[in-house]
């Protein structure tokens, strides 16, 4: 990545992060209350890299970030190694286990395999600074808030497309360490 004057224009966090106003909605994970089954459809049907946990649909709270392979291998590790671990049973990010019904089968807990302070910046927050965090902390991705709501998601590849459009050049050719 190269010098600042590309940013002059002065874009923020909102104008480079997805999704787009006509893209499908950020797909999420709740923290509580989805299914093996419906978490492994989630994320079986999208390529992305990784998914928020927010606290619930309703809420969009963050909670963390799970890696989209940490997430299939401990499926899979769950469902043959953990006893009872079927497609209904509960996957849980919480500290405790939420009271489930006495003949629900065992949950599947996920809590260890998520990163609890993923980086966030502000809708409103420059590009400028943003890449600045970027490099200096190595992000491959960054969450993007609105009053501590989750609003959505800018990875290295959405900065180096942005900087791309602006300067009218082959995001390949774009510095980025
Ligand atoms: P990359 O940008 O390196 O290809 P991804 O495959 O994770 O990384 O993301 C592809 C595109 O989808 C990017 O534009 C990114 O902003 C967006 N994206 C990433 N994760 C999600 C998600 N959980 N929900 C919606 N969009 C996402």
């Amino acid at each position: 990545l190269e010098p600042k004057e590309e940013f002059e224009h002065s874009s923020l966090a909102v104008d480079v992060m997805r999704p787009r106003r006509s893209d499908p909605a950020l797909a999420v994970l709740t923290q509580e209350g989805m299914t093996v089954g419906e978490v492994e459809a989630l994320v079986e049907s999208t390529h992305y890299s990784g998914f928020p946990v927010v606290v619930s649909q309703q809420s969009q709270r963050l909670v963390g970030f799970v890696l989209r392979r940490d997430l299939l291998i401990s499926i899979d590790n769950g469902r043959k190694r953990q006893e009872g671990v079927v497609s209904s049973s509960q996957v849980v990010f919480t500290e405790h286990t939420p009271s489930q019904a006495p003949d629900a089968p065992p949950p599947l807990r996920l809590r260890g395999i998520m990163d609890l302070s993923p980086f966030t910046v502000t809708d409103h927050t420059p590009m400028d600074i943003t890449v600045d965090i970027f490099r200096k902390l190595g992000l491959r991705q960054c969450l993007v808030t609105h009053n501590g709501r989750l609003l959505g998601i800018i990875t290295k590849k959405d900065i180096l497309k942005h900087m791309a459009q602006i300067t009218n050049r082959d995001p390949d050719s774009i510095l980025f360490n």
